[in-house]
């Protein structure tokens, strides 16, 4: 089968591997669909704690091709989404259900063989039956999962309200599902007045530039206590240092866009304390994969609008070029 393969950090090369034989309890799964995620740049450059060479891919969606012994759930021609995290189940953070951190955790596409390939080998607990017609909309499944989870994380309340830092992919999702967890209004900001506009028939009340040097004044007129929760889906530094000062006192600041590790801001303790702000973190997914895929196969979630080009599998260096070089607005999505 073709598949990428990064031989090594910085060597990307396209080509003929052998198609995975499923073992017991596993499938294997024709890719129909896989977003390309900035975790795979981070692969690509070396950053990220895979081991060499590997396939890339862990936001996939597909139909079940062959099974292995022992499956039961899943059958061939079966539409499924797939969780790639694969936890252990078996480690101090796994027995108190913080899956997230378990300690031997492994993933497809991360440190596994993922789904920049025609097919890829997968347990069948991973594997979601799905009545979603077009796969391309499975693949924000894993993303979506990621947002979920956030959002439990962050426990907003109805009535709640929320601005949001950065409307790509992941913004534009956290837009949403505060929208649909009963937000009263969710405010955008971004650079790019191309994704404001989605934001703005997604259902942003109020969308602003972020280089706007009126920036402060706008968000200070349109909520002058400032809001419930704030949430950075920029990952950048600076962005996540602004934010705090429009967290309403007793509210809460969501951290959700990936630092640079070596990243580092500057806050005011005291301020945390006068005003009772919370800051709070997210990583990843922690059994959020269903519930994703419900609010998808519901139409709750609107993902159209948040593709920004479909390639298939031989262009997948042309697509991970561009999401390097930050001139993917949407999310790029790879249809063996
Ligand atoms: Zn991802
Ligand atoms: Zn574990």
């Amino acid at each position: 089968m073709l598949a990428a393969v990064i031989n090594k950090p910085n060597d990307l090369e396209m080509k003929e591997v052998p198609t995975p034989v499923p073992k017991p309890n596993e499938a294997l799964v024709r890719v129909k669909a896989c977003g390309v995620c900035g975790t795979d740049v981070h692969i690509f450059k070396g950053e990220f704690i895979s081991p060499y060479p590997i396939i890339p891919g862990h936001e996939l969606a597909g139909i079940v091709e062959q099974v292995g012994a022992g499956v039961t759930r899943v059958k061939p021609g079966d539409a499924v989404a797939v969780d790639p995290s694969l936890f252990c189940e078996n480690c101090y953070f796994c027995v108190q259900n913080k899956q997230n951190h378990c300690e031997n955790w492994n993933g497809l596409g991360n440190t596994v063989a993922g789904a920049f390939a025609e097919f890829v080998a997968v347990p069948e607990a991973n594997l979601f039956k799905t009545t979603l017609k077009d796969l391309k909309h499975a693949a924000f499944v894993e993303p979506l999962a990621c947002v979920i989870y956030g959002h439990e994380r962050a426990r907003m309340s109805i009535g709640d309200s929320v601005l949001i830092f950065g409307s790509g992919p992941i913004g534009l999702l956290h837009l949403q599902v505060a929208l649909k967890a009963g937000a009263s209004a969710v405010d955008v900001v971004d650079l790019k007045p191309g994704r404001l506009e989605i934001a703005r028939s997604l259902g942003a009340r109020n969308t602003f530039k972020g280089d706007d040097p009126d920036l402060t004044k706008a968000l200070r007129d349109v909520e002058p206590r400032g809001y419930d929760l704030v949430i950075d889906a920029t990952g950048v530094p600076k962005v996540v240092e602004n934010a705090i000062q429009y967290v309403k006192n007793s509210g809460k600041l969501l951290i959700f866009g990936v630092c640079p590790p070596e990243g580092r801001i500057s806050i005011s303790p005291f301020e945390i304390y006068k005003r009772d702000l919370e800051i709070i973190g997210s990583f990843a997914i922690k059994k959020t994969y269903l519930a994703a895929l419900r609010m998808m196969e519901s139409g709750y979630i609107k993902v159209d609008p948040l593709i920004g080009g479909v390639f298939p599998l031989p262009e997948f260096p042309t697509a991970l070029e561009l999401m390097a070089s930050g001139r993917a607005d949407m999310k790029l999505i790879v249809t063996p």
